[in-house]
């Protein structure tokens, strides 16, 4: 893979950042790779590692002479990143982020990118419960989906750049409009999340069931909800928080849904469960045939990343 951009700065250092720059590297597709991040602590712990090429001080030094800007922050951060920064961009420069929901991302960052800056929006499906700097690894965005939020009239040379560089990462890219995207990753994503915080939360606030249950006999259900409920809470604090109108439209339909099945078990609808189940799972089984899942045991999760 040849080199897409001179220089790249990551404009935080975390999970998505750190398995860019590793992946990156992996694929040759940027010649400099300049990293900053909020806490000293993190940037030396980058260093130490040798993360990026340089790792500097704040977020106006790193932009300075980047080719693509990546903002890899909490969405309730990339406002202010953004402002920060937008004095300091290099004309022609690609802006971009990696944040979970789109549209408040966009409202937050686009009037501080000056002319001249393209602004393309970004969303790599992928992640794990882990963050911080030690936590990316390169294969993290390997056959998952990136999604793109190009606004109207992006320069359709820097979408082909920023397409390529996902592209090299391992991805399969796609173009989204931004609501579309937040009610899509409100179904697959953002309510799936609440509702398994809820079920962890449930089972220890259940005084008849111990600690020491819920661990030893914690069955495959219970156990993935446990590994999505241990999350960043400041990352998914944020999600809900600037998802908030597409998370509470499928958090409604959830509970009807949810009141719906209670009645079938109230009232022995034996019928209703089973055609339920049987439909959801044939979506199991679209997810294993897309290649988005494994149907090992463990769904392949004892590797990193999956
Ligand atoms: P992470 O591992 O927690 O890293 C976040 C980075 O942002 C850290 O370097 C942190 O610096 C910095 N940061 C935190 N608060 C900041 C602030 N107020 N101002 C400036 N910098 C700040 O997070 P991540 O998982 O990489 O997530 C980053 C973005 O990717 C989020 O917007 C998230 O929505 C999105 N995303 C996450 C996943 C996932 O599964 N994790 C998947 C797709 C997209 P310090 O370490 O110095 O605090």
């Amino acid at each position: 893979m040849s080199v897409i951009y001179n220089r790249v700065a990551l404009i935080g250092l975390g999970l998505i950042a750190g398995s860019m720059a590793h992946a990156m590297r992996r694929a040759n597709l940027a010649a400099e790779i300049v990293g900053t991040a909020r806490s000293a602590e993190t940037r030396s712990v980058a260093r130490e590692i040798g993360l990026c090429d340089r790792v500097v001080d704040s977020a106006a030094e790193a932009v300075q002479g980047a080719d693509l800007v990546v903002l890899a922050v909490p969405i309730g951060a990339m406002g202010a990143v953004a402002e920060e920064i937008g004095p300091h961009l290099k004309p022609g420069a690609t802006v971009s982020d990696v944040g979970s929901v789109k549209r408040a991302v966009i409202e937050a960052v686009a009037p501080h990118i000056p002319q001249g800056v393209h602004f393309i929006p970004g969303h790599p499906l992928a992640g794990t419960e882990h963050s911080g700097p030690k936590s990316g690894f390169a294969s993290l965005f390997e056959n998952r989906w990136c999604l793109l939020v190009p606004p109207e009239n992006t320069d359709p040379e820097a979408m082909a750049r920023l397409r390529a560089l996902w592209e090299g990462m391992g991805a399969h890219v796609e173009e989204m409009d931004a609501d579309h995207h937040d009610l899509v990753l409100a179904v697959t994503s953002h309510a799936p999340h609440l509702i398994a915080y809820t079920m962890v939360g449930v089972a220890d606030d259940l005084r008849r069931v111990t600690d020491g249950e819920v661990i030893k006999y914690s069955a495959a259900g219970f156990r993935d909800f446990t590994r999505i409920a241990a999350s960043d809470p400041t990352m998914w604090r944020d999600v809900f928080l600037s998802n908030k109108d597409a998370t509470l439209e499928i958090l409604g339909r959830f509970t009807e849904e949810l009141f719906a099945l209670q009645r079938a078990i109230r009232t022995g609808d034996g019928a209703h469960l089973f055609d339920y189940f049987t439909r959801t799972r044939a979506i199991r089984r679209g997810i294993i045939e897309a290649g988005q899942d494994t149907d090992a045991p463990d769904f392949g999760r004892s590797k990193p990343g999956s």
